[in-house]
């Protein structure tokens, strides 16, 4: 997840100088000549995107987390530890949990099929038109741990189990796993949005990281 966790890479934590923070763009946190403010194409899937990002993660040159966020006209991005529950989060008075789900990587015993829905007692799930909302953990493998145990009402959600084929197109401490922007993109092709919105996300990720 930027998701579990892309972060980390081969080569080390990021170390950059101040001189060089300072000519970062201050919305999207990239050097001056790659913002990418200006450039972002806007999609509004049917489904409402949430990103929960771990305060640890935000700001690292190679989050995707913003990108996809600016990307889905519709999305939060969530900075935080805890929140209450679903409503909470949402700042909405009730929201109907049953419609939600949270994406799910492992990196064992993968399925055969890309995407599978799992309530919240693990009975599997066949019409994808259940889920309304998905909600995706942004942080390490660790920092997603703890966000959710910081959260228990998330077990109270569908499990969305993505089971990519292809590897990240960044290294990744962990097979299997994607960056937000990939899992995203996935979950969405994969849940049945319309096409271009999922490998639109995907191409502007792409663009993203060749920037570097
Ligand atoms: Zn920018």
């Amino acid at each position: 997840m930027d998701i579990i966790n892309q972060n980390k890479m081969a080569s080390g934590p990021v170390v950059e100088k101040e001189e060089a923070l300072s000519r970062r763009c201050a919305e999207c946190r990239q050097p001056a000549d790659n913002c990418f403010c200006g450039k972002i194409k806007t999609f509004f899937p049917s489904r409402k995107v949430v990103i929960l990002q771990h305060p640890r993660e935000g700001g690292k040159p190679l989050n995707s987390a913003l990108l996809t966020h600016k990307v889905l006209g519709n999305s939060l991005l969530k900075v935080g530890l805890s929140w209450r529950n679903l409503a909470h989060l949402l700042h909405e008075k009730e929201v109907d949990q049953s419609r939600w789900g949270v994406l799910f990587f492992k990196k064992d015993d993968i399925s055969e099929k890309p995407l599978e829905i799992f309530d919240r007692h693990k009975k599997p799930v066949e019409d994808k038109t259940v889920i309304t909302g998905i909600i995706i953990l942004d942080g390490t493998w660790k920092q997603a741990k703890t966000l959710w145990w910081r959260n228990p009402w998330l077990l109270k959600l569908h499990r969305i189990q993505c089971n990519p084929r292809a590897p990240s197109l960044r290294k990744q401490v962990i097979k299997g796993y994607l960056s937000t922007a990939e899992a995203v993109g996935f979950a969405l092709i994969h849940l049945g949005e319309e096409g271009a919105i999922g490998e639109g996300l995907l191409d502007q990720y792409r663009r993203f990281i060749r920037l570097r």
